[in-house]
């Protein structure tokens, strides 16, 4: 929705931060709205910057919600404590929007190395927030996802093994729960790529990364079932060709492409580069979480 974030990760693959003023206008939002009843799409992951901090949010989140369709916020947590924003939690609950909310440790020193100095603070009173509104429960009912990523140039873990690692330490220290733990691979590319760059450390992460190519992966991708909107409604096979510029190999530019005549949008050819070795390598990634 933007570029815009309340914080500045150094792993931030989109080089958000607090003075991005990249925002999707009110036209390509309605665009949205035509694409998603057109094609039937079930399900619409909105993500930044913080999303949130789009005017038009709640707008299209209601919007969503009337046409059935279900919401993943991509939630950098802080931003439910930011002044104007008080409100933000019972407004996702009401709308039984899923949460997918950034923790790359259960300790607040490698959270706040990763994230800024009082992230992990502010990400434990909004995580509390969110489960007293029924947020992470076993019922299931509202969704609350928390995402994992390593410190630096080595693979995650096995994301079933890290989830009930989490699962102890976030219950017994923090009394917090959650749905599921997603474990991400960090991509080579823009501020992460920048970090490896200046610390020497960037041909052999890449190298990590093609040595443990798996291609049992190449089946669920996440480039092969989603489609990637950029701020100005133009298209891409995934977050990541977005944010490299790389645009799909074929006709289908813009969101108005898919309003022209009814396309088979899977069947696009994806644009790959070495990047890509970042999905593919030992348990695979993508938006969701390791794909074996
Ligand atoms: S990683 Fe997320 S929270 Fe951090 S700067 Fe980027 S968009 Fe913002
Ligand atoms: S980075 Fe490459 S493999 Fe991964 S989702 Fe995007 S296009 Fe697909």
């Amino acid at each position: 929705m933007g570029y815009k974030c309340n914080q500045c990760c150094i792993h931030c693959h989109v080089n958000a931060g607090p003075n991005r003023t990249e925002m999707m206008s009110s036209e390509t939002i309605d665009l949205i709205k035509k694409v998603l009843v057109l094609y039937k799409i079930k399900t619409i992951d909105l993500t930044g910057g913080a999303p949130e901090l789009h005017p038009e949010f709640r707008k299209l989140v209601i919007t969503c919600r009337e046409i059935g369709v279900e919401i993943i916020d991509r939630c950098n947590l802080t931003i439910l404590t930011e002044p104007g924003q008080e409100d933000l939690a019972d407004f996702l609950a009401a709308n039984e929007v899923t949460v997918v909310a950034s923790l790359p440790c259960y300790e607040e020193e490698n959270v706040d190395k990763q994230r800024g100095k009082g992230v992990f603070e502010k990400s434990i009173i909004a995580l509390k927030r969110l489960n007293k509104l029924g947020y992470g429960l076993s019922d299931g009912r509202l969704k609350l996802n928390l995402v994992y990523n390593p410190q630096g140039p080595s693979l995650p873990p096995d994301q079933k093994a890290l989830e009930e690692i989490y699962r102890k330490k976030m219950s017994s220290i923090y009394g917090i729960y959650f749905s599921e733990l997603f474990t991400i691979t960090n991509m080579p590319i823009n501020r992460f790529e920048g970090f490896l760059r200046a610390t020497g450390q960037l041909t052999e992460y890449q190298n990590l990364l093609e040595k443990s190519f798996n291609k049992r992966n190449l089946d669920t991708v996440m480039c092969r079932n989603l489609l990637s909107v950029n701020w100005q409604g133009y298209l891409y096979d995934c977050d990541f060709n977005q944010q490299l510029g790389l645009r799909p190999n074929c006709k289908l530019k813009h969101l108005k492409d898919l309003l022209q005549n009814k396309l088979e949008i899977l069947d696009m050819p994806i644009n790959v580069d070495s990047h890509c070795f970042g999905c593919t390598a030992g348990s695979g990634s993508s938006c969701s979480g390791s794909l074996q």
